[in-house]
């Protein structure tokens, strides 16, 4: 492990488990692999002391991230997410996988992410607010429209970016709407972004059926999360002539081998907020999910749910990963071994980033596209980035994850190569 003094990663921490990565890729740089610490170090990592009054007069202090993992391609770009369990050592993995993400998808960006060691449901909206408004005057000194650009995740929503864009463009005197992405439609806002991540999954993975010859009328899908990601992707699959035979979420999960009726399935959602008790599939046990037959197996929940004795038993041809994360190491090679194709969060869950990045761009000229020019794009750049990554993948025959990790290391690298070090 390189010798970072402020933190102290193991296999399977994140920034552990991301350095594992970057050592499998490291073979297949050739002469780039000189570079290739520059990959196992953030570029910058901003610790913030974020204190605020409470509604009660009592002043609290909290501790927030800003880590830019690498700006070598371009301004940073990735979430801000509000949790707990935030340490500067997961949002410095987070942000390398941004570096990658956006790299894989060839978006003109590097990686960054932060958060805030925080329970957000103990804050009421005015303290949240608060809190949102000094984090981003905190971090004002290194985010900005072409330095690193913020956007939602975990915990964080449009709301949240509304404040983050006002707060900024206070303290630098003009309206910066392109400083954030994600941001509500008058202020900004991108028309295709709250689908764009499910979009982006349904598009790689008829991309990736098409290669492994699984037809896309009549494939049976099994999908673990039906919140923005699961659900928007369902949708497209099932508008494409797939089945939707198995859900699963919070509330419960749920099983009907003819496929589900989807529009009385979004609408149980819409109304109670989860599918447990929707009456067109029988329910079934949350262990039994990983025993259905299907053609497509989406986890688009959490991250970690594959795992050694769970790849030993799915029967599926195809993982399509809308979480991060999903998959561990271990289940990977399982599944390689079983001949079950994995496509990675990397390019399968990118749509989001990219639909914020047309957001940034839309912002910067102020001119807006029509929904359908925002998806005919998304679908343009989705298929041209896993086609890159296929082709990588044959070539050296290598898992389409290690493939991924090939064709954005060494766009980092080659762009780290050609720009030369400063001063
Ligand atoms: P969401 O909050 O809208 O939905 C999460 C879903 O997971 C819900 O259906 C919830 O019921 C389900 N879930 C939660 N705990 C569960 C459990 N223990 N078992 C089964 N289901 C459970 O979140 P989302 O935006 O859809 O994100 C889902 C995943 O996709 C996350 O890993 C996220 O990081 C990733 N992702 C999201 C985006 C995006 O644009 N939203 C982009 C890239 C990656």
């Amino acid at each position: 492990m390189p010798n970072l003094s402020f933190v102290h990663p193991n296999e399977t921490s994140p920034w552990g488990t991301y350095l594992s990565q970057v050592d499998r890729v490291v073979p297949y740089l050739g002469p780039l692999a000189r570079w290739a610490e520059t990959l196992r170090r953030p570029k910058r990592a901003l610790i913030v002391d974020v204190p605020i009054e409470m509604d009660d007069g009592s002043v609290a202090h909290f501790e927030g991230y800003r880590v830019q993992h690498s700006l070598t391609r371009g301004p940073g770009k990735g979430g801000v997410r509000y949790h707990p369990d935030v340490t500067l050592e997961e949002v410095m993995a987070l942000a390398a996988w941004m570096t990658v993400k956006c790299a894989a998808v060839n978006l003109p960006y590097g990686g960054a992410k932060g958060g805030i060691r925080v329970e957000p449901k103990t804050l009421s909206h005015k303290e949240l607010e608060r809190l949102t408004r000094r984090y981003t005057s905190e971090i004002g000194l290194i985010i900005g429209p072409d330095k690193d650009i913020p956007a939602p995740d975990v915990n964080t929503n449009a709301q949240i970016m509304a404040w983050m864009m006002d707060t900024y463009s206070m303290n630098v005197g003009s309206t910066a709407t392109g400083v954030v992405t994600g941001k509500p439609i008058p202020l900004g806002g991108s028309l295709g972004r709250v689908k764009a991540t499910g979009r982006g999954v349904f598009v790689v993975g008829r991309e990736a059926a098409r290669r492994q010859n699984v037809p896309l009328d009549n494939a049976r899908i099994a999908i673990q999360g039906f919140g923005n990601v699961g659900s928007s992707a369902a949708e497209l699959f099932a508008g494409n002539g797939a089945k939707i035979v198995a859900v699963q979420d919070h509330t419960g999960t749920i099983y009907n081998p003819n496929g589900m009726d989807m529009s009385s399935l979004m609408a149980e959602l819409h109304k109670k907020g989860g599918i447990g008790g929707f009456q067109g599939a029988d329910p079934i046990g949350s262990e039994e999910f990983w025993d259905v037959e299907s053609d497509f197996l989406i986890p688009a929940a959490l991250e970690g749910q594959l795992g050694r004795e769970r790849a030993n038993r799915v029967k599926t041809r195809i993982v399509l990963e809308g979480a991060n994360g999903p998959t561990t190491p271990e289940a990977d090679l399982i599944l390689a071994d079983r001949g079950i194709l994995v496509v990675p969060d990397v390019i399968a869950n990118a749509g989001g980033v990219t639909v914020s990045y047309f957001e940034w761009v839309q912002d910067f000229s102020s001119f807006f596209w029509t929904e359908d020019e925002i998806n005919v794009r998304l679908d343009r750049i989705m298929v041209e980035a896993f086609k890159r990554i296929w082709e990588t993948a044959e070539q050296h025959k290598v898992p389409l994850r290690t493939a991924a990790f090939v064709v954005a290391c060494t766009r980092v690298l080659q762009a780290r190569e050609e720009r030369g070090l400063y001063p």
